[in-house]
């Protein structure tokens, strides 16, 4: 076939590419995401030129490689990660679903089995897979539970960490990922492991950015039949770092740790809304030092993507699972809430020559991620009607007109359901719900009696640290408002919160005693 399509193009070259999409030669993607990457840690929102779409400092790290990468590139303001935990995040970039559908509601491990991918579900790999791509899987997956099925050793979990963690992918469960080099969840940077498309395990003892970054430049050489040659690939490369830990040097790469290790407390943390006295403050230091190692590796993926020549035919986002609040809120918990250092997430793509340098508020959701990155390469017609999200594609190639561009973006946070007597968890809480318009953040939660636990409104414009809540009681208009945005948005998203009515049992608002008819 390929030799035909080589004969084919020089020869009735103008005439086939009148046909349009179906000759075209498809761009290769490469997408890439490291965990608990926040937002703000990215030097170059410090310039004026995106600063004044975020409305909050940059933190103070040293990214080079990802300020130069987003001069070239569409940056997203606004993109958010839905349920922003790591599991749900994979599942629903995987599948363009919500977690109720494609089975990964909570993070995966051993007493939790119902939370995993499901194998029937139809994933971003299965598609680009069936569309003649190679589909290649490198890093973290943490979208299955563990089972007792270690290549090594038959009949056990890959470890004798109880409860289980970590996990083995067998092929049949890879959805059309042909390249893997992966393993389920597990949190020593520099003594990472992985079984590679055989099943055989590598403990390579090395810094793991650096060793998948390693990984993803063979792949892309493909001197080792890593890939069809003749084909357009899909790379998904998910390091774990900055992830916790993030404790000590250990944790990092000293050259990276050497640009930390003398700032103070107060240099660390420029966000008015950290609390530097909690035990974890001093975290921020290999933390940032993670998120320059990541920097360096990804800008080595870059500086090798271009000598290959496969630059300009390459869409490459870099984005994350989640962000990290480091101290804000006064929390411990870095992720699985609304607060925008968790939810709010780097979403740069670029598409040289397709996709055109700017910075976009696009409120991106989790949902939006597959069906967008199929249509960007030219798949739309092969958009699975499992697809929950919306093909954003016209918005960010800049064609907002010929799309719906969402005025909101929903929130969904799930803590364990009923545990039994061996501490297996069974279903899901629904512990809160909430969303983001293009100016405000609203989040409700629930005690698990279904009372009303909390309300949090914030004006991000007016306080992009979300350190002033607004009384719902006191503004009942605003949330009246945002209630009808939440309840469209669940509804859309067949939620348990709407097949339950969760939010008019609630009773809350104005309506408070005279019932929600209004809403
Ligand atoms: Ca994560």
């Amino acid at each position: 076939m390929a030799d035909t399509k080589k004969y084919l193009i020089p020869v009735y070259g103008l005439a086939l590419m009148a046909c349009g999409n179906n000759v075209r030669e498809r761009p290769n993607v490469i997408y890439v995401f490291p965990d608990q990457f926040r937002n703000c840690a990215m030097g170059f929102w410090a310039d004026e030129e995106y600063s004044r779409y975020a409305g909050w400092l940059a933190d103070p790290v040293h990214t080079p490689n990802l300020d130069r990468f987003a001069d070239e590139s569409l940056v997203l303001s606004n993109a958010v990660s839905t349920c922003p935990l790591s599991s749900p995040y994979r599942g629903m970039f995987l599948t363009g679903m919500y977690p109720e559908r494609n089975g990964v509601t909570l993070n995966c491990m051993a007493l939790r089995p119902e939370s995993t991918l499901s194998p029937e579900a139809v994933c971003i790999s299965d598609v680009f897979a069936e569309a003649g791509y190679s589909c290649g899987y490198i890093g973290k997956l943490h979208a299955e539970t563990p089972m007792k099925n270690d290549p090594a050793n038959p009949g056990h979990y890959v470890s004798d960490r109880n409860p289980e963690w970590d996990a083995y992918t067998p092929p049949e469960r890879r959805h059309g990922f042909s390249y893997w080099y992966s393993y389920g969840t597990f949190d020593v940077h520099k003594n990472p492991h992985y079984w590679d498309t055989e099943g055989v395990r590598h403990d390579p003892h090395e810094f793991s950015v650096k060793h998948e970054t390693d990984k993803a430049i063979e792949f892309l050489r493909n001197e080792n039949g890593e890939r069809d040659a003749d084909a357009p690939f899909f790379l998904a490369l998910a390091y774990n770092p900055p992830h916790s830990p993030y404790e000590s040097p250990e944790d990092c790469m000293d050259e990276d740790y050497g640009l930390y290790r003398d700032m103070t407390l107060s240099e660390l943390y420029v966000r008015p809304n950290a609390d530097t006295t909690l035990s974890k403050a001093p975290a921020a230091r290999y933390y940032f030092a993670n998120v320059t190692g990541v920097d360096r590796e990804f800008g080595r993926l870059l500086d090798e993507l271009e000598r290959l020549g496969l630059k300009e035919n390459t869409i490459v986002v870099f984005t994350s699972d989640h962000g990290e609040t480091m101290c804000s809120h006064g929390t411990l918990d870095p992720k699985n809430s609304i607060y925008t250092e968790s939810f709010n997430v780097p979403f740069i793509i670029r598409y040289p020559g397709r996709i055109r340098h700017r910075v976009d508020p696009i409120l991106l959701s989790t949902t939006d991620i597959m069906p967008t990155m199929l249509a960007l390469a030219g798949l739309e017609d092969r958009i699975p009607e499992t697809v929950e999200g919306r093909n954003l594609a016209p918005a960010v190639l800049g064609n907002g007109e010929d799309c719906d561009i969402p005025d909101a973006a929903l929130y969904i946070r799930n803590l364990d359901g009923e545990k039994d007597a061996d501490g297996i968890v069974h279903g899901i809480f629904p512990a809160a719900r909430g969303i983001k318009t293009g100016r405000y953040t609203m989040e409700i939660s629930i005690t698990r009696d279904l009372k009303p636990e909390r309300v949090l409104i914030f004006d991000d414009l007016k306080d992009p640290y979300q350190m002033n809540c607004i009384p719902y009681t006191e503004e009942p208009e605003l949330f009246d408002g945002l209630c009808s945005v939440l309840e469209r948005k669940l509804e859309e998203a067949n939620d348990v919160w709407f097949r339950e009515g969760i939010l008019e049992k609630l009773m809350l608002g104005p309506g408070d005693t005279s019932g929600n008819g209004n809403r």
